[in-house]
């Protein structure tokens, strides 16, 4: 499979004038391990660069992640669900 290493590309998130912004999220990205195929699709392109593959599982810092569900909509296995904040 085609390795893809972004990292370098893009800047990781910090708390700017608008605090954290994972304190804006209305809906929290959940992972279903068994149906992720850990593509790295969803790191590409995820806005908040807060996503990542280590040891072949998908980390995500909920710190800033700011529930937004792009992950969501481009993971062709479904295996990211959009969860009520509160009732994942
Ligand atoms: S796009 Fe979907 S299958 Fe690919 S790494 Fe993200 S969650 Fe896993
Ligand atoms: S919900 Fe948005 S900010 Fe959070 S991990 Fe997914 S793409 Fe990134």
């Amino acid at each position: 499979m085609l390795e893809i290493d972004v990292s370098y590309l893009i800047s990781k998130p910090k708390v700017g004038a608008a605090g954290k912004t994972g304190l804006w999220r209305q809906f929290k990205p959940i992972v279903d391990e068994d149906a992720c195929k850990c593509c790295k699709v969803c790191v590409l392109y995820c806005p908040e660069n807060v996503i990542e593959v280590v040891d072949d599982r998908l980390t995500i810092d909920y710190e800033y992640c700011k529930g937004c569900g792009i992950c969501s909509n481009v993971c062709i296995s479904n295996a990211i669900e959009m969860v009520k904040e509160g009732l994942e």
